[in-house]
């Protein structure tokens, strides 16, 4: 067994089975992406740690946990349109591509952008459109969306997210202050009102930044 598939099967069992994640398809794919392709190579020894690291234009990739949490809210079976904002370095990204049909990722650096999309092509992660625009409008032209996670912080849940969002679909946002907030998952009811929230506990994340969010 290599270095690094001992470490993933390490923060699998430590991080992640040991905290309450039980959904199988989300545990066995982080248990096969190379999450240390998505660090800097002088993080390599830290990139199954129990922490998020940074990735430069002070932003960061997020703890493993965060990442298989917020994923198995949004509850894949595999035919899902789904829509993420804040690329990143491109992992949950990467996550995401192997538990739905479609993932349209939405960054608003464009050199993490053209990171992420390098890696994504390297790990044959077709089903990737990563665009550069402020996240915050949603992403229209494909819209409605099954599922919609953002990894960014928001002052309030931004409504176009909600319009986005299809009947029956699953949303999951961090929302709150600048420096801490609460992880939230919404689900659409068939009828238009019907919205469900539940708060999945307390987080932090580096600000959503845009027109919809906070302003840079
Ligand atoms: N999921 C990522 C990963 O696995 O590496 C971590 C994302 S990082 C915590 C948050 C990202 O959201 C940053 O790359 C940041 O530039 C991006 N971001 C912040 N505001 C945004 C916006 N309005 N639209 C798109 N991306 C945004």
């Amino acid at each position: 067994m290599d270095k690094y598939k001992k470490q993933r099967a390490r923060m699998l069992e430590r991080q992640i089975r040991a905290r309450g994640v039980s959904d199988e398809r989300v545990l066995k794919v982080m248990e096969e992406i190379p999450r240390h392709f998505f660090v800097d190579e002088a993080l390599l020894d830290q990139a199954y740690n129990d922490n998020p690291l940074p990735i430069g234009e002070r932003q960061t990739i997020s703890q493993p946990y965060i990442v298989a949490l917020m994923t198995e809210a949004l509850e894949l079976t595999g035919s899902e349109k789904v829509l993420e904002i804040g690329t990143g370095s491109g992992y949950q990204t990467a996550v995401l591509s192997r538990l739905a049909d479609r993932v349209i990722s939405v960054e608003r650096i464009s050199s993490l952008a053209e990171k992420a999309r390098k890696i994504l092509e390297r790990l044959k992660c077709f089903n990737v459109l990563i665009a550069v625009s402020d996240g915050s409008f949603g992403w229209k032209d494909e819209a409605p969306y099954d599922a919609i996670i953002v990894t960014a912080g928001a002052p309030d849940i931004p409504r176009t997210y909600i319009e986005q969002l299809a009947r029956g679909g699953r949303l999951v946002i961090p929302v709150g202050g600048a420096h801490e907030q609460k992880l939230v998952r919404v689900v659409r009811g068939t009828l238009p009102d019907d919205l469900e929230y539940e708060d999945l506990g307390g987080c932090r994340f580096v600000n959503l930044i845009g027109e919809y969010g906070w302003k840079g």
